[in-house]
């Protein structure tokens, strides 16, 4: 495709060019002294014009494939072989012409147009020597039958070899630095994929645990330090649950570390889809989690907190066929924010407050509910 998208822009210049020559040719005459030379002038002016409007339709036909077709089909690039083809051919009949007429330009369009392919083409080996060796075969198998003066024959038949395999080499050297560069960039640009995913990831993982998915204790922190700040401003309560199931440790006994993630990740589930949208929830580490009520007082805390217990018994936790039972114990806190304890008050004051509810609720015999009120 890369061959046919270049194609078209040389035939901008080629076919202009071929229609000059023509136009030349055809009505230049004959030099004084060399009749015979009319008629040459009108053979290469022939070449030349259908040498154009050759290059026009296939100019078109490449553009066709480079508009409609992304990848390149067997038409695609039966196209190319077929204008590479062409073009020497071309340059071969040109040439016979030169040599039949003995004007002494020898060789010159065939090495020309051999060398122009060799370094504007971009041609992969499979095409290009097949393509370069064919054409030869055909040129010296006309040579043979042209009328070349014997002086010339010589060094005619050297040249007529040496273009299309100086020809071939250029080529061959185009193609394989083109397509060095192109698995380059495809390198560069896979790696460059995965060095995103990567830094997306890690930016995930810097404020989110990794398993369960749910803000990490650091971002927890932050976010409630942003609401408590906000809340100082309107009045209204703010309240923190912090939840730790119970027993956890004799869950990871019984069903190994890949059940007790199966149920801190169903927990972080469960406990998300009971909460609204506006509430925070944040897995602490371990097995505790905690949740941040902006605009909520103790009462409807404890309900909230009632709530998620409820929905932790509701919960259906299945692994390798065994329903694993989870409770927990919540921890609740709250406080009023506009007053002088709250506004100078950090996240610290209220998560040690409901810290000390879990505690009790622990101490009282766990699968409950305690309240505790912030310090000062
Ligand atoms: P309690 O009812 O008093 O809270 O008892 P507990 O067993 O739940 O509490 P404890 O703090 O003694 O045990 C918590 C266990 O949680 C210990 C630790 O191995 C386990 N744990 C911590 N993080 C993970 C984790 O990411 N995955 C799993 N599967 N287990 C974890
Ligand atoms: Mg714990
Ligand atoms: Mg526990």
């Amino acid at each position: 495709m890369e061959s046919l998208r270049r194609y078209r822009i040389i035939a901008c210049f080629t076919a202009p060019l071929h229609l000059a020559v023509a136009g030349i040719f055809g009505t230049g005459g004959a030099p004084s002294g060399r009749p015979e030379l009319a008629s040459w002038g009108t053979a290469i002016a022939q070449a030349h014009l259908a040498a154009a409007a050759g290059v026009v339709l296939t100019a078109l036909w490449a553009h066709w494939f480079v508009a409609y077709r992304q990848r390149a089909t067997a038409g695609a690039i039966g196209l190319q072989i077929a204008v590479a083809a062409a073009y020497l051919y071309f340059g071969a009949h040109v040439t016979l012409i030169d040599l039949a007429f003995n004007t002494g330009a020898g060789v010159a369009t065939y090495l020309m147009i051999c060398i122009m392919f060799g370094v504007l083409a971009l041609m992969r080996p499979a095409i290009s020597v097949p393509v370069y060796l064919l054409t030869y075969l055909v040129f010296a198998w006309l040579l043979e039958r042209a009328t070349v003066s014997a002086s010339q024959l010589t060094s005619v038949r050297i040249l007529a070899l040496v273009a299309p395999a100086l020809a071939l080499m250029t080529s061959w050297i185009n193609w394989s630095q083109y397509s060095k560069a192109v698995l380059l960039r495809r390198q560069l640009s896979r790696s460059n994929e995965a060095m995103a995913a990567q830094q997306h990831e890690l930016a995930f993982l810097a404020d989110h645990d990794a398993l369960t998915g749910l803000y990490n204790r650091r971002e927890f922190m932050r976010l409630a330090q942003l609401e408590l700040r906000r809340a100082s401003r309107v009045p209204g309560e703010t309240a923190v649950i912090m939840v730790d199931l119970d027993h956890f440790k004799q869950i990871n006994d019984r069903h190994g570390h890949p059940g007790g993630d199966a149920v801190l990740v169903a927990t972080a589930a469960c406990l998300q889809q009971a909460l609204r949208v506006t509430d925070t929830l944040a897995r602490l580490g371990g097995e505790e989690f905690i949740v941040l009520l902006p605009d909520t007082g103790r009462e409807g805390a404890l309900r909230v907190a009632a709530k998620l217990r409820e929905a932790l018994w509701q919960m259906v936790v299945v692994f390798e066929g065994t329903n694993i039972p989870v409770t927990a114990s919540f921890g609740v806190s709250s406080m009023l924010a506009g007053t002088a304890a709250s506004e100078t008050a950090t996240v610290d004051t209220i998560y040690a407050a409901a810290d000390r509810a879990l505690y009790v609720a622990k101490q009282l015999g766990r699968d409950r509910v305690e309240y505790a009120a912030p310090e000062g």
